[in-house]
């Protein structure tokens, strides 16, 4: 089985990584030269845009998925004429745009921030009548790890706040003062079976994930869930889909989905029976998809611009290491670690250790 992967970065090394036990071979379709799936992957050098080379690139691979949500649906859509695309382009639609993100949640009845949308500062202005400061105002499309963002918390940051962000079209919503944010990820299969992953609990420094700890048997599992199987009718997934949430007074507020592999989901290649990347690909190439249970307490911490010497992370009981091989840039995932011990008590000793050493 040959399978196609938009994008070259981490998530398609791991992919590959995921899959190639099961015995499948990897072509990924990236613009950049030298990204870190090389290691692992076929690599087509050329843009989304150019129908010449997604046609090289459909020729040369059986299913097609991708690694990112911001792939252009007619990209998307060209190639799924061609061949097989998981998860469907349609998830790919919603994802790419908070505004048909937040709708569609609204729609199915998944709670979400109060919103609205924003197309000219006198849109602004008066959407913040009704829904008032603090808020965040978010670019439409394009916006990743906190970028096209911007928090409202007087009229002062107002026109400050628009002109930051371009003009272009924007979602406002209401700030959330969570008490927790976690997320949820779930496969389904190409028959419809679905597993879901505990619920990860996450913590984000300046707007990037930081660490994720992995809480199994924790109460907001199930409401979470339902959210999830709403969201997997609806799309008629197939894939990997993370659902990221604000956890306020015992309530569920669904910020985010991502319709591919996710950064809280990396505890499970050490941590859980079946990995998420081995279960995407599980699930996109209509095998039986695998156990999700975690084989130990478990958590992972981002390598943000800086990677930490890899004999100082593995001297800690439990601990893995994990390097993309990408040049150290400033705010840029280099790697991350994950630890797994037999009690939880172990779990978070050592994990406060592996993260005195990561910045
Ligand atoms: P996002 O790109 O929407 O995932 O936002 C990145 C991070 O900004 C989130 O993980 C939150 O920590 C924070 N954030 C985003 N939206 C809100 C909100 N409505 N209220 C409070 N914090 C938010």
């Amino acid at each position: 089985m040959r399978i196609g992967i938009l994008g070259g970065g981490q998530l398609a090394r791991m992919l590959a990584l995921g899959g190639i036990p099961l015995g499948a071979k990897f072509v990924v379709l990236e613009p950049t030269q030298d990204v870190c799936s090389d290691d692992v992957c076929e690599h087509i050098v050329g843009f989304y845009s150019d129908t010449a080379t997604l046609d090289q690139f459909a020729d040369k691979v059986d299913i097609i998925t991708y690694e990112f949500e911001n792939v252009p649906s007619k990209c998307a859509n060209y190639l799924s004429a061609k061949k097989p695309v998981y998860p469907p382009p349609a998830a790919l639609e919603v994802s790419c745009d908070r505004l048909k993100e937040k709708t569609l949640f609204k729609e199915l009845g998944i709670d979400t921030p109060n919103f609205a949308a924003i197309q000219s500062l006198d849109d602004l202005t008066s959407a913040l009548r009704e829904i008032g400061f603090p808020s965040v105002l978010k670019t439409r499309t394009l916006g990743y790890d906190g970028k096209g963002q911007a928090v409202l918390r007087s009229e002062a940051d107002v026109e400050v706040a628009w002109a930051q962000l371009g003009g272009v079209d924007c979602i406002l919503e209401a700030f959330v003062p969570f008490t927790r944010e976690i997320s949820v990820i779930a496969v389904r299969s190409r028959i419809g079976e679905t597993v879901f992953y505990p619920v990860s609990e996450n913590t984000h420094k300046n707007g990037i994930l930081h660490k994720a700890i992995c809480r199994p048997a924790d109460p907001m599992q199930k409401p979470a869930e339902e959210y999830i199987k709403k969201l997997f009718e609806k799309l008629n997934y197939v894939g990997v889909l993370a659902l990221e949430l604000f956890e306020m007074n015992g309530k569920l507020l669904a910020n985010e989905i991502a319709p591919r592999v996710h950064n809280t989901g990396h505890w499970s290649i050490e941590g859980a029976n079946t990995s998420q990347f081995e279960n995407h690909i599980r699930a996109i190439t209509g095998l039986p998809l695998g156990d999700t249970s975690p084989v130990e307490f478990c958590a992972m911490v981002n390598f943000i611009g800086e990677t930490p010497n890899a004999a100082a992370v593995l001297s800690i009981k439990g601990a893995h290491f994990h390097d993309y091989g990408k040049e150290a840039k400033p705010g840029r995932k280099l790697g991350h670690a994950s630890i797994r011990r037999p009690t939880k008590e172990a779990m978070l000793e050592g994990f406060d250790k592996l993260l005195s050493l990561v910045n």
